[in-house]
């Protein structure tokens, strides 16, 4: 070994984000790799949550639409999003799920280019943003909307003259391997294609610049690297120049130019507000608001700067122990090429998880042979990653994963 746990120390010492673990609530002795999938929870969601049952629904009950600006929510919180997906104001707004935005925009955008039918994507895509338009082909007939999946570095050259809509996700959640977002978006663009990228794995994570890419449409998680909690409302961002064409299919009153006016016609909001559709959930969304207040403190290029050091350090710690020479990288070793996952392929990944689980360790299972870290810089020491890679030294080398408790699957893995 040629790095030392006291060198971890040492970074972790000079490290500029070092004083934002203390505004988390992690439990003693856990290190948690697993932020990509479930950010922890900030300690100011928890005061906010208390806050926004207690006062303002138990207390101001439905004055807090007003008073407490509940009606604003889906916006403002949009709006605190978009500056970590490189969004100028107006663009970005907090809604439904992900799958649910992945449903209206993929929608959308097949109306603009109206006179093509194909959906181009690819082929290890996140299979929620698959099955949208497997279900969309269902409802609508193959001769209005088709699913083309190509491998991911043959999506370039599939961009034909049938292309409606090009969908891709940024970071690659099982191998963590990022896009070129700027190149794929011009490639599209002149192709005659609009562009929907899905930013669950990269805003908060990597830097991301919709704007500046001129990116068409975009969607995005709550609850991975935002810190949203289980379940978290996502976002969705539609560009300027669009939105007074685009429609949105499900036209719900909260989508209405005038909800309060009850009227029997739908008449579409203007701007990003037409995105919406029913009655926000607000306790979802005031927690997400608190975990977005994090960034205030923080700029998401210090924040790159250490999930790529974390990669880099995790990747030099494997190569120094012979026994993780069995491991082979299921991604890119390259920081330019990737978001903030590393992942190492294994036959008996499952069980390598479930020790590492044991001891104290959470990282997840991807299939089919993928162990997955994900490298959240906010709350991540030099030490955890060091300490990480010395017990998967230890499961490898004594071959800890083949204990039979290890084997069993549960639901969620
Ligand atoms: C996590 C994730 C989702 C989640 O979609 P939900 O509707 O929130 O379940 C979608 N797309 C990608 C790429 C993801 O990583």
């Amino acid at each position: 070994m040629t790095t030392r746990r006291q060198d971890c120390e040492a970074l972790d010492r000079g490290d500029p984000l070092g004083g934002m673990r203390t505004r988390f609530h992690l439990p003693a002795d856990l290190i948690y790799l697993d932020g990509n999938s479930l950010g922890p929870l900030p300690l100011a969601v928890l005061q906010r949550l208390e806050d926004v049952s207690r006062r303002q629904w138990g207390e101001d009950l439905i004055k807090s639409w007003n008073t407490h600006d509940w009606i604003g929510l889906p916006q403002s919180v949009g709006e605190k999003i978009a500056p970590l997906v490189g969004a100028a104001p107006g663009q970005v707004i907090c809604t439904d799920s992900t799958s649910i935005n992945l449903f209206k925009l993929v929608v959308t955008a097949l109306k603009l280019n109206s006179g093509r039918r194909v959906v181009l994507s690819q082929a290890d895509n996140f299979p929620t943003d698959l099955y949208i338009v497997q279900g969309l082909t269902d409802l609508l007939g193959a001769e209005r909307c088709e699913l083309r999946v190509v491998e991911e570095s043959a999506v370039a050259q599939a961009l034909d003259d049938s292309v409606a809509l090009l969908l891709l996700t940024e970071v690659n959640f099982r191998t963590g391997a990022r896009h070129d977002m700027a190149s794929l978006t011009a490639a599209a663009h002149r192709a005659g294609a609009l562009v929907l990228w899905d930013l669950s794995h990269s805003a908060g994570a990597v830097p991301v610049h919709l704007d500046a890419c001129e990116v068409d449409f975009a969607v995005g998680c709550g609850y991975k690297f935002l810190n949203g909690g289980p379940g978290a409302p996502a976002y969705l961002y539609v560009a300027s120049r669009h939105q007074e064409q685009a429609m949105q299919p499900l036209w719900g009153w909260m989508g209405h130019r005038q909800p309060f006016g009850f009227q029997g016609d739908y008449q579409a909001a203007d701007g990003i507000g037409r995105f919406a559709s029913g009655t926000p959930g607000i306790l979802g969304l005031a927690a997400l608001d608190a975990a977005l207040d994090l960034w205030a403190d923080v700029d998401v290029l210090q924040v790159r700067q250490k999930s790529v050091a974390l990669g880099d350090l995790f990747h030099t710690l494997v190569g120094e122990y012979p026994a993780l020479g069995v491991l082979r990288p299921a991604g890119p070793a390259d920081a330019d090429d990737r978001g903030s996952q590393i992942g190492f392929r294994h036959p008996e990944a499952y069980g390598i998880v479930q020790a590492l689980i044991a001891r104290g360790i959470v990282g997840d299972f991807r299939e089919p042979d993928i162990v997955r870290f994900g490298l959240c810089p906010m709350f991540l020491r030099y030490v955890d990653v060091f300490d990480a890679v010395a017990a998967l030294n230890e499961v490898v080398d004594r071959q800890a994963y083949l204990d039979a408790s290890y084997r069993q699957r549960s639901r969620v893995t």
